[in-house]
């Protein structure tokens, strides 16, 4: 039997059968990816004190940034700017490099890398 002979002879309920349950698949996917997202906020900040934020050098607010430690910080930057920001309009978001934190949309660390527009 051909392919095209096979889609054809699907009878209408199975066919229903299979749109429902792969919507149903699609939903139940969309569900257990969109929490991890929609939990983002959710998560512990990161406290400056954390031996991997003290190693970065980071900071809440970006104007308390240590300037003769990281002469190349510069006022601008700040997290809600850095590429690593994965926060959209939160005052706290998570960060690529501190994976299971949050930090603050105002703070900063030298891994700071400009957005790219
Ligand atoms: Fe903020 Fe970027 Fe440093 Fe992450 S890497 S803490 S987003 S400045």
């Amino acid at each position: 039997m051909s392919k095209k002979n096979e889609t054809a002879s699907i009878d209408p309920s199975r066919r229903r059968f299979l749109l429902t349950t792969g919507a149903g698949a699609s939903a139940a996917l969309a569900i257990t990816v969109l929490p991890n997202f929609a939990r983002a906020d959710d998560l512990p900040h990161l406290s400056p004190t954390d031996p991997t934020a003290m190693a970065l050098g980071y900071v809440e607010d970006t104007a308390q940034a240590d300037d003769k430690k990281y002469p190349n910080h510069k006022p601008t930057q700040d997290c809600a700017n850095c590429n690593f920001w994965q926060g959209g309009s939160s005052e706290y978001g998570a960060c690529q490099l501190f994976p299971g934190k949050a930090v603050h949309t105002k703070g900063w660390c030298s891994a700071h890398a400009e957005k790219k527009a």
